[in-house]
């Protein structure tokens, strides 16, 4: 599952999933482009893929503005002549009950986690539509696919992204672009280690109620990204890969293990 001479982006690269794709994308082979807003971040992660013997640089962009998207990839091309593989990792998660929510706060989450996926494909796309090649990989959420109260705006965009992925896998499939999602369920990253720490999560519950019996690590997410990312994936596209230690499936019997049900 090589990924030697294939040049791959992904946004919010700076840290937590994006960051774990990057390395290991790069440990595949793969020279690196780090999209962040946040740039000492990117140029930590750029660092550590240099490490590994692979290109790399970061390059500054809010996802949500399109015009900062066309001078991302015209950076990332002029560097590397070409992207291979975009990964749409970029998202933030507005919380919030629905009947308090400002139209301020919904167009910001949709903005990033859905314009965002969209306008990234669209410019990347267009560029990869000329060379017939290209793949990319978008990360949506559990969210997406059942809903979690208080989170209207992140369940929508993520929804939104998962049909995102089948409409561009039909449009592209003939440039010869496969378009694929990768659907995570609770991961351990920096962020959610902080949350725990500062009592906002509870880890042993969120273990418990994975039925794998514990949370997702960002490695997970990033094997299912180098899958997809290979030749070995050639003929999957339109798909959502999800990566929840079975939560999604088991999530509506919760009320029955509720009951203490074995
Ligand atoms: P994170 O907050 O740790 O990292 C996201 C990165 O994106 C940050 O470095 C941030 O600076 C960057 N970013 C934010 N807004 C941006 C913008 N407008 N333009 C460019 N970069 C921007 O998040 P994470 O937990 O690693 O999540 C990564 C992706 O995975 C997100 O799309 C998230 O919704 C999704 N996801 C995460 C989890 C989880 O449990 N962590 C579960 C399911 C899905």
């Amino acid at each position: 599952m090589g990924l030697e001479n294939k040049v791959a982006l992904v946004t919010g690269g700076g840290r937590g999933i994006g960051r774990a794709i990057a390395l290991a994308f790069a440990k595949k082979g793969a020279d690196i482009v780090i999209n962040e807003i946040d740039m000492p971040a990117a140029e930590k992660v750029v660092a550590e893929v240099k490490a590994l013997g692979c290109r790399s640089i970061g390059v500054k962009a809010d996802v949500s503005i399109k015009k900062e998207i066309e001078g991302m990839v015209e950076t990332a091309i002029k560097e590397f002549g070409k992207i291979d593989i975009l990964v749409n990792n970029a998202g933030i998660s507005i919380v919030g009950p629905s009947e308090e929510l400002e139209e301020s706060r919904w167009n910001k989450g949709i903005g990033i986690d859905l314009n965002g996926v969209f306008f990234c494909s669209q410019v990347v796309g267009r560029e990869m539509i000329n060379r017939k090649r290209g793949n990319i990989i978008n990360i949506a959420s559990i969210a997406g696919i059942g809903a979690l109260p208080i989170r209207a705006t992140y369940c929508t965009a993520k929804g939104g992204v998962i049909m995102l992925t089948k409409s561009l896998a039909c449009d592209w499939a003939r440039y010869n672009i496969r378009v694929n999602a990768i659907a995570p369920g609770y991961i351990k990253t920096e962020m959610v280690e902080d949350l725990i720490k500062k009592g906002q999560y509870d880890e042993e519950a969120l273990a418990r109620r994975a039925p794998a019996g514990r949370m997702g690590l960002p490695e997970d997410v990033a094997n299912a990204a180098v899958f997809l990312a290979s030749d070995e994936s050639d003929y999957i596209a339109g798909h959502t890969l999800v990566v929840d230690g079975a939560w999604s499936v088991y999530s509506y019997l919760q009320s029955w293990l509720d009951e203490g049900r074995k």
